[in-house]
């Protein structure tokens, strides 16, 4: 499994196949969008409806090719992300990444 795709799950992705249009599958489609980008602490607990969320991963990879900085994507806080994107500056393409991560998986 590559580091990535562990990123991905470990941040709670699900193997499944990869969706591009991902957002009208989202857990959090039918909340109230502000409960994504509280600050803080509130963010580990808004994260959790990301824990079962099939499209994770693709709303993961969206968040990071685009720097998005504020609120909650892909079951990752802001500070999360920056982490992730200050360890692998290498990875030009998050989305490349986690679908080869995926297939590889068999997803
Ligand atoms: S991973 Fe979280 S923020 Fe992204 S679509 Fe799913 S529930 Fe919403």
């Amino acid at each position: 499994m590559s580091a990535v795709t562990s990123a991905a799950i470990s941040a709670g992705a699900s193997v499944d196949l990869w969706v591009d249009e991902w957002a009208k599958d989202a857990n959090c489609s039918g909340q109230d969008p502000e409960a994504l980008f509280v600050r803080g602490k509130a963010q580990h607990a808004a994260k959790a409806v990301c824990k079962t969320c099939p499209v994770l991963a693709q709303c993961l990879a969206e968040a990071l090719d685009s720097r998005t900085e504020f609120g909650v994507w892909g079951g990752m806080t802001e500070r999360e992300r920056r982490a992730l994107l200050r360890k692998r500056p290498d990875i030009t393409s998050w989305k490349s990444a986690l679908q080869a991560g995926m297939a590889a998986q068999g997803g």
